[in-house]
């Protein structure tokens, strides 16, 4: 493959395109990318393209990302965590969905689920000392279940139930589409579940209160489905889960009983902006391929980048992947800073997922036939891109979301 290939150097790394946003990045943060991107072209990209076409998930590799640090941002430190705030973690996604998605996922999915679990069962000190160390260091994984086979865009709609037995919860229903839950490393899953009687909520609509608990997937009763075949994220470890009467103790309740999807929910809104900063991430990995690849090759006697039309394409890309990372950052320096989100959150994962998918078609229309080859950079990012306008709320959604906060009745 000569045409369009990985980033496996840094000295091939291509700075001077990514559009800078100096205000919202301090040192420590430049110094993490650093460290990131040298890990990414040291241990990410030289196997992204075989891992994909193999749909294989790397245990190697996911241990690496450990001893890096990557899992474990966002705790706390006395609990083996970095103490790290969120732009952080918005430049690992970012460096890492730039060479490969999968792995910037199987991250992405585990810090969001450390983050919740500190978050839900904050002052339950014997349990974050007994479980967020390992998941920090990705000698386990932490699971966040909750889509159904019946949907997700309507997420608080829970078929899964949990009824109490004595002081214990038994637990049954099933889960869709879970990240990381049959890995070598997955132990545990934060499931909601419907507990209590349906009331009707402010829009009418009878629901039955969720709740959110922390199940071993070891448990009697629980089965980890077999591996979805995917399109994208293919060297990420997706599963159906499934609970027949699943017994727990009283204590595996996260939280208030009845309020767990609510606090989760409420308090994940950031986790959107790490997407965001995956589909900035995919933009420039589109941009770095075809930027070589235009360089390199010829027709009608000039390298393709002096056609105008080319150039014009791989203009729009670098416009694209900057207007991603713009608000990917705003919206993670205003969470960082303390300021409300909650319309910055779906604007930019709406806005950088929809341009992640606009340069992943553009790279790989200026690839030409290469741009159908499953061993190239650009086709991988193009698969990849698909379900960054779907996962963690649709574009429908975000959209939704937006005009709710406009006042618009919908
Ligand atoms: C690879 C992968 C990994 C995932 N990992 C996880 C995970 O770890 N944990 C987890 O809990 N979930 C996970 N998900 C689930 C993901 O979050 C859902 O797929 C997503 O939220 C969409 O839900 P759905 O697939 O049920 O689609 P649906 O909700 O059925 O939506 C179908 C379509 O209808 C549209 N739609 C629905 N309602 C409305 C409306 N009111 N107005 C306008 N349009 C609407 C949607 O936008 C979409 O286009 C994963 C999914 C995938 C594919």
């Amino acid at each position: 493959m000569t045409h369009t290939s990985d980033r496996t150097s840094l000295d091939d790394t291509l700075d001077d395109a990514d559009y800078g946003v100096p205000w919202a990045l301090d040192d420590h943060h430049r110094a993490w990318q650093r460290t990131v991107r040298e890990f990414c072209a040291r241990e990410v990209a030289p196997g992204a393209a075989q891992r994909s076409i193999d749909g294989t998930f790397d245990a190697d590799l996911a241990r690496a990302a450990g001893l890096l640090g990557a899992y474990g941002l966002l705790a706390e430190e006395r609990f083996g965590g970095g103490g790290a705030d969120l732009r952080t973690l918005c430049v690992t996604a970012e460096e890492m969905a730039r060479v490969d998605s999968s792995l910037a996922v199987t991250v992405h999915v585990q810090a969001i689920s450390v983050a919740l679990l500190a978050h839900l069962a904050a002052g339950r000190d014997d349990l974050l000392a007994e479980v967020l160390p390992d998941a920090c260091a990705g000698e386990t994984f932490v699971s966040f279940g909750l889509t159904e086979p019946t949907g997700g865009s309507d997420a608080g709609n829970i078929g899964t139930t949990a009824r109490r037995d004595g002081d214990d919860w038994v637990i049954s229903g099933s889960k869709q589409f879970i990240t990381n839950s049959g890995t070598p490393f997955s132990r545990y899953v934060i499931l909601f579940a419907a507990t209590g009687e349906a009331a009707a909520g402010a829009n009418g609509r009878s629901r039955r209160p969720v709740s959110a608990f922390l199940v071993p997937l070891q448990a009697p009763g629980v089965t980890v489905g077999g591996p979805y075949a995917k399109l994208g994220w293919r060297a990420s470890d997706t599963h159906p889960l499934f609970f027949d009467e699943v017994r727990v103790p009283g204590d595996a309740l996260l939280g208030e009983e009845g309020r767990g999807y609510r606090e989760a929910l409420g308090f994940l809104t950031w986790a959107r902006f790490p997407i965001a900063a995956m589909s900035t991430g995919l933009a420039l990995g589109c941009l770095d391929d075809v930027r070589r690849f235009v360089g390199d090759r010829t027709s009608f006697g000039s390298p393709l980048g002096a056609h105008q039309g080319v150039a014009f394409g791989v203009a729009d890309i670098a416009a694209l992947a900057a207007t991603a990372r713009v608000m990917t950052y705003d919206g993670a320096w205003k969470y960082d800073h303390g300021r409300p989100i909650a319309r910055e959150a779906a604007t930019a994962k709406l806005v950088a997922s929809e341009a992640a998918n606009k340069a992943a078609y553009l790279a790989t229309e200026l690839a030409g036939g290469y741009g159908f080859m499953q061993d190239t950079a650009v086709t991988r990012h193009y698969q990849d891109a698909r379900i960054l306008t779907i996962g963690e709320g649709t574009s429908e959604v975000q959209r939704l979301l937006i005009a709710r906060g406009l006042g618009l009745p919908v």
